[in-house]
């Protein structure tokens, strides 16, 4: 597949912003280049607009290049940024297996990107002949959530490698919950696929939703042009020290996925044994999607028990099911101690 095809001609042509910072690379110890305050706040410089320390932190750990990495404000920057890349607004358009998670489809509204949702299969599988006969030649983008939320499962192997193959754009493989799967990421098959994009996330298993970090993993052409598009700064000096550090005390983060993983197998066996629990779905991530009786009731229930989940009932093929995140031990027995009173 020839990327350059699908990129929009305005990203092709456009000169990005040139920071202070890119025109001087050498060594200096006077900076008077970027109107910055020379007091020292130890925030009073610009962050590293291309966070290299960070990107070669990620590249070791993930055995890829530097340039393969695209780091973002939260995963909804590489989301934006790749529909600006590829989607030509009022023309072009991106297809979204549903139920998924719902930025995909706000971010298409938001740049007047059309989209076409394709329901899972009964197994939350993408169905493939579906979304193949629903591409045409203004098709962009691919969205696959795996493992998915809110179903919780992971998409099969086989069909994604069948999707990367046969659907003519770019495939997007998000991975905010795959640290909670025992299957290896799709960022070890960047080298096979010239269309994918791997997303990964530093707010789930990494526990730092607040700093807003997310990951893109691609080709360095793909990533090549998100570069050319981004803000300047798009990630602050705290994010980026705090998210090295993290990368290099990842025996926390290991700790604290075995925790959720020993939870989730705690909940997984318990929450089927309550009489109003019609279904518990499998679940690769740190949630667990169920059917319920009457999900409103139960979901009202809990808030008044100072419990707050996710109703998402209103999800194609989620009718009336809650979507519960793995707490720590003490929170998912207040969780069942709760349900067991819940009639
Ligand atoms: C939580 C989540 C993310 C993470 O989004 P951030 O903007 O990085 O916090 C990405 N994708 C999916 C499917 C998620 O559920």
């Amino acid at each position: 597949m020839n990327i350059e095809d699908f990129v929009r001609e305005n990203v092709k042509n456009l000169k990005p912003y040139s920071s202070a910072r890119d025109e001087f690379k050498g060594k200096a110890d006077v900076f008077l280049d970027a109107n910055e305050s020379p007091f020292n706040t130890g925030l009073n410089r610009y962050p590293s607009p291309m966070q290299w320390a960070l990107k070669n932190r990620l590249a070791e750990i993930k055995n890829i290049l530097a340039e393969q990495v695209f780091l973002g404000n939260g995963s909804d920057e590489p989301i934006d940024l790749l529909f600006r890349v590829f989607c030509e607004p009022g023309k072009h358009e991106v297809i979204i297996p549903v139920p998924t998670y719902g930025m995909y489809k706000i971010s298409a509204e938001i740049n007047n990107v059309a989209y076409k949702e394709v329901f899972l299969t009964k197994n939350f599988q993408p169905n493939t002949s579906e979304i193949l006969s629903s591409a045409g030649e203004n098709t962009r983008i691919l969205f696959l959530c795996s493992p998915n939320n809110p179903t919780g499962n992971l998409y099969e192997q086989e069909i994604i490698e069948d999707l990367l193959k046969k659907f003519k754009g770019i495939v997007v493989v998000d991975e905010a919950y795959v640290d909670f799967s025992d299957k290896p990421s799709w960022i070890t098959r960047l080298g096979e696929f010239d269309n994918l994009v791997v997303l990964q996330t530093f707010s789930k298993a990494w526990g730092l939703a607040g700093i807003r970090l997310g990951m893109a993993f691609a080709s360095k052409e793909i990533i090549g042009y998100m570069n050319k598009i981004k803000p300047p700064y798009n990630v602050n000096t705290l994010s980026q020290r705090i998210a090295l550090e993290a990368l290099n005390n990842s025996e926390q983060h290991d700790s604290w996925v075995t925790a959720i993983l020993a939870q989730r197998e705690i909940l997984e066996g318990v929450l089927p044994t309550f009489p109003f629990v019609q279904e518990v779905y499998p679940t690769e991530a740190n949630f667990i999607l169920i059917r319920v009786n009457d999900a409103r009731k139960l979901y009202n229930y809990l808030i008044a028990q100072g419990i707050v989940v996710r109703d998402r009932s209103s999800q194609p093929l989620c009718e009336s099911t809650l979507r519960i995140s793995v707490g720590t031990l003490e929170e998912n027995v207040k969780l069942l101690e709760s349900l067991k009173a819940f009639e």
